[in-house]
């Protein structure tokens, strides 16, 4: 090799050791830049490894908690399902679940003790359905669909066929869910056993809403059973007729036979009534001897009628418990819902008003009476009164008349008596017929007190003139009942310090249809206190004749109608002089009311009767036409004597 050759290679050499070199250096550097990269990646891996540390720590613990929770959550599940199976078996409970796409049934819980069958899975809906009580299918069945339509929760009772084949009660509850994977749509629910309670329920509903004697519906429920009624026939378009029934004078049957008979009357009676099932819809006590019969509507007023004649006629020939012939008499209203009244109280009004006809027809025994126009027309007349009374109640507007009453033997004036005016009224009713009204409505009570304060306010009057005549006052036999009238007239007689001889207290003898023993009691406490007492329009009413013998009286009055006839009826003058001469037995004054003609005179003055009263001698007048009359002047003679000596 040449050394030229030799240099050539040499500095190839050097050359290539020099580009050596610097591939050397620069690997170096790239190895030194990439073991720093290095060392950053494992630096931010070692990081990255601690936070996942961290993380996986904590999820851990996490994890640890909620598979804890589960545990616990999975014990308290099967705790509940465990609680929950006793909690039906020992409600009775079973429970339901009504597939609505299949229209099955699947059954659980107490299934076989309470209803015979085993819990099971799929049973025709309509198999379940057929083991509930007919009466209560509807129902169901209605609930059934309110659940499936709007989502309503059922809950409702019903009797549903036991293990034994009776029917039971239970409380069905259920509510529209959805239930498998499919979430398909179902009603679900619970039955729950409770017969004793719904029967004792029951059985305080019975008490509560039936009459304890006949064990017919009472008021209460009748009221319930009309606006149910009067529902349907507002749907419907249907009337019905309504009967009112009133046993006559049926405190009488429990004062001759006692109140052990008399209930037994009335247990025969509603059992009478029950024989009218076929044609009523309802029948109810309404209280003591009131009863109610509502007719089917497909029964025409007519019918009814006959029906109700026919009701008349069985129970006239009624016998008491020993086979004693009673013959009960009853009055009867009819009235037709809707046309003769809407609401209940309207319809009652009507029938009672029809009764009130037929009560004035008592004497005729038994009767019946349809509400008609005329008798309403007559209502509006009672209730146009009520209401003008009413107001002339509160304004004091009333007046009081005097009619002057004559000693038969010396021809003076001896007293006078006190009749009601009310000066507002018009020509358009008479006073008997608003003291009717009075009566009837109770306004008699208010209107009673007013007329003792005016009568006592004339007759301190008289007494402070100097005159002493009597003053007579009509007290109405609701006054007794439910006032203390001794009480009122010995406050008068203090505030207007009156001498109580001057003064005479009317009552007629309808009052003697109340507790005898306490109206003899009231009108000994009168005649104690000095005020005498007159029985009025004797013979028109009650017949009283032994009552008369024992009470404490002073006269007795007898009616216009005995006296119309005195002088024209041999009859009539028979009767006045046989009452004449008992009351004179008894030491009774007599009156004779509305004598109008000499004949009566001169034949009452023949009979010895005391005291005339009537047009013959004056007409009622008011206060200032009385006290011009000369006997009513302060020179009259203050004392008489009448044809038995006695002071007047
Ligand atoms: P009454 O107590 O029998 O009163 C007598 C009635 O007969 C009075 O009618 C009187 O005007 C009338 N009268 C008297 N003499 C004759 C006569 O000769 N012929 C005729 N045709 N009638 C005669 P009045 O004032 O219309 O009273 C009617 C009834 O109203 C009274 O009958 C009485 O029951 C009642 N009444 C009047 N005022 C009162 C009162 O203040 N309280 C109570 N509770 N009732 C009263
Ligand atoms: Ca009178
Ligand atoms: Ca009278």
């Amino acid at each position: 090799m040449s050394e030229s050759n030799i240099d050539i290679e040499l500095s190839y050499l050097r050359k290539k050791i020099d580009r050596e070199k610097d591939a050397r250096k620069q690997a170096e550097v790239l190895l030194e830049n990439k073991s720093t990269e290095l060392f950053d990646i494992n630096q931010r891996l070692q990081e990255a490894n601690q936070q996942l540390d961290v993380i996986v720590t904590r999820r851990t613990k996490a994890l640890k908690a909620t598979a804890e929770r589960v545990e616990i959550t999975s014990d308290e599940l099967q705790n509940t399902v465990n609680r929950l199976s006793l909690v039906l078996d020992v409600a009775n409970a079973v429970t339901w679940l009504f597939n609505v796409r299949h229209q099955t049934m699947d059954i659980a819980g107490k299934s076989q003790s309470l209803l015979g069958i085993e819990p099971t899975k799929a049973i025709p809906a309509d198999d379940i359905l057929s083991r509930i009580h007919k009466d209560d299918q509807v129902q169901l069945t209605e609930e059934l669909g309110f659940a499936l339509k709007e989502g309503k929760a059922i809950s409702l009772r019903c009797r549903v066929m036991s293990r034994n084949g009776s029917y039971r009660w239970f409380l069905i509850n259920g509510e529209l869910s959805s239930f498998g994977a499919k979430r398909s749509l179902c009603v679900i629910g619970s039955c729950i056993e409770m017969h004793e309670q719904v029967e004792r329920e029951r059985e305080v509903w019975r008490m509560a809403n039936h009459d304890a004697l006949t064990g017919l519906p009472n008021r209460n429920h009748f009221e319930t059973q009309f606006n149910a009624l009067a529902g349907e026939s507002f749907v419907s378009g249907e009337g019905f007729t309504l009967a009112l029934i009133d046993i006559n004078d049926f405190t009488q049957i429990n004062d001759t036979y006692g109140h052990r008979t008399g209930d037994g009357v009335l247990q025969d009676f509603a059992d009478i009534l029950r024989g009218y099932s076929d044609h009523a819809t309802h029948i109810a006590r309404l209280s003591g001897d009131e009863y109610i019969v509502v007719f089917k509507n497909n029964i025409a007023t007519w019918s009814a009628h006959e029906l109700c004649q026919k009701l008349i006629d069985e129970c006239a020939t009624m016998s008491i418990q020993d086979g004693e012939r009673l013959g009960l008499s009853l009055t009867m209203g009819l009235a037709v819902f809707p046309k003769d009244g809407g609401t209940m109280d309207d319809l009652m009004q009507s029938v009672y008003s029809a009764v009130q006809v037929g009560k004035q027809k008592k004497h005729i025994g038994s009767s019946c009476v349809l509400y008609n126009s005329s008798i309403e027309r007559e209502r509006f007349r009672e209730r146009d009164i009520r209401s003008a009374l009413k107001a002339a109640i509160e304004h004091q507007s009333f007046d009081l008349a005097f009619q002057p009453i004559m000693c038969n033997q010396s021809r003076y004036f001896v007293g006078c008596e006190a009749l009601f005016r009310w000066p507002d009224m018009g020509g358009q009713w008479d006073i008997q017929e608003v003291i009717d009204v009075a009566e009837n409505s109770g306004l008699i009570l208010d209107l009673g007190e007013q007329v003792i304060d005016m009568a006592f306010s004339k007759l301190s009057h008289l007494s402070d003139m100097g005159v002493k005549k009597w003053v007579a006052i009509n007290i109405s036999p609701l006054q007794f009942q439910f006032q203390d009238v001794p009480h009122i007239i010995s406050k008068a007689l203090i505030k207007y310090n009156v001498d109580p001889a001057m003064l005479v207290v009317e009552v007629t003898e309808n009052i003697f249809l109340e507790n005898i023993t306490r109206v003899a009691a009231v009108l000994g406490q009168l005649t104690k206190m000095g005020v005498r007492v007159a029985i009025d329009d004797f013979g028109s009413g009650y017949s009283s004749l032994r009552y008369v013998q024992s009470l404490p009286l002073d006269k007795i009055k007898i009616d216009k109608a005995f006296i119309d006839n005195v002088g024209s009826s041999a009859e009539s003058q028979g009767i006045v002089n046989a009452v004449i001469n008992m009351s004179h037995s008894m030491n009774y004054k007599v009156v004779a009311e509305g004598v109008e003609t000499e004949e009566q005179l001169t034949a009452l003055k023949e009979m010895g009767c005391d005291f005339i009263q009537g047009y013959l001698f004056s007409k009622p007048l008011s206060f200032d036409e009385l006290i011009k009359l000369d006997d009513f002047s302060a020179s009259a003679p203050l004392v008489l004597k009448t044809h038995l000596g006695r002071t007047l």
